[in-house]
């Protein structure tokens, strides 16, 4: 018997261009699952405007972020690939949603106090109820996987209270608790070249590696990374995050190298960010070219975003004539 493939949702806002740690919070699992789960990943549009409400970047961020996808490996024929604005039934869940979600739970999250201290100008409603509309995004499709980085682990928390919420309040076992996912044991967190924070589309851009990033601005960013003078003993925060990098890009044997030499006391920090550079450069420059050739065809990428769209609006639509009934909108 053919047994139901999990649920996977995932999205990325539309904010800039992709970055590492996009890359291994996030995409880095979407390829890997897609031939497991039945994937819906999407381009966090409506996501996008609480910060960047921008009309004329809008439409280049999100053609371009779905190239970029792709180049990173994303199948659209094994995935839905799709804008968020185009399945309507997320901003309906959404607003259901908002009246199972406390305002002083929503003021507590710590990355809507940290946008707040960025931007006091600019505290509007959809940054305060940005864990709904995420939780939305999951719940829209029943998910139960939601591939993510370390920072998105508390808004996965609140979609599973609201999940949890929605079937006391309306006496039925409907939602599933959606849970964070990586492949290994921990949620990843790609740190900023210059150690304060994490790398960021919008934020610490000259600390943040990005996909699209040409080869002499790879080298120049890794060589400006905070290493340290010291050798030996406990290794300083910012030398592992050097590690960390190299780890996920560059040979075993050469990482292992550049630890002997950390435990020796005789390692050159010079030497080891050179190594990183390249290493980098290898990684990144094949997405960054295919990310390139996919951008000149707009007609492929439109046909992946409708085809995307219609298998995510089938799913969302489902999940909503259930919703509206357990809710007792049946009135016809
Ligand atoms: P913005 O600054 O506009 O919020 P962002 O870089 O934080 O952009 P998001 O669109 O908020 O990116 O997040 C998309 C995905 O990438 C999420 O799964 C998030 O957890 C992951 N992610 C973002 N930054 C990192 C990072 N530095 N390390 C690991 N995962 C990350
Ligand atoms: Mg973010």
């Amino acid at each position: 018997m053919a047994t139901e493939k999990e649920i996977v949702v995932s999205g990325i806002r539309s904010t800039g261009f992709l970055h590492l740690g996009n890359y291994f919070g996030a995409i880095r699992n979407y390829v890997r699952m897609q031939d497991e789960f039945n994937c819906y990943f999407f381009i966090a549009d409506w996501h996008s405007l609480t910060t960047h409400p921008d009309p004329k970047d809008l439409a280049g961020n999100v053609l371009r972020m779905v190239a970029e996808n792709v180049a990173a490996g994303l199948d659209p024929e094994k995935v839905a690939l799709f804008a968020q604005s185009d399945v309507p039934e997320i901003a309906e869940l959404y607003m259901l949603l908002n009246t199972l979600a406390y305002k002083g739970e929503l003021e507590k999250v710590p990355t809507f106090k940290e946008k707040v201290r960025l931007n006091p100008d600019n505290v509007n409603a959809g940054l305060l109820t940005y864990p709904v509309l995420m939780a939305s995004d999951i719940l829209v499709h029943r998910a139960t996987k939601v591939p993510v980085g370390k920072d998105q682990e508390q808004h996965l928390e609140m979609a599973r209270n609201f999940a949890h919420r929605f079937n006391t309040r309306y006496g039925a076992d409907f939602f599933p608790g959606p849970q964070a996912f990586n492949y290994g044991d921990n949620l990843v967190r790609i740190p900023s070249l210059d150690g304060a924070g994490k790398m960021s589309k919008s934020e610490n851009q000259m600390a943040t590696l990005y996909l699209a990033d040409d080869d002499d601005l790879i080298r120049k960013k890794v060589m400006k990374a905070k290493s340290d003078s010291a050798a030996g003993g406990e290794m300083p925060e910012s030398v592992a995050n050097l590690f960390q990098l190299m780890s996920l890009v560059g040979h075993a044997a050469t990482v292992a190298k550049f630890r002997e030499d950390f435990n020796a006391g005789t390692i050159r920090y010079g030497d080891m960010k050179k190594q990183l550079a390249e290493d980098m450069v290898a990684f990144i420059g094949p997405i960054r070219e295919k990310t390139l050739e996919l951008q000149k065809d707009k007609v492929y990428l439109n046909k992946i975003m409708r085809a995307g769209a219609e298998k995510a609006r089938a799913s969302a639509s489902a999940t909503l004539v259930e919703v509206r009934k357990l809710i007792g909108i049946n009135y016809y």
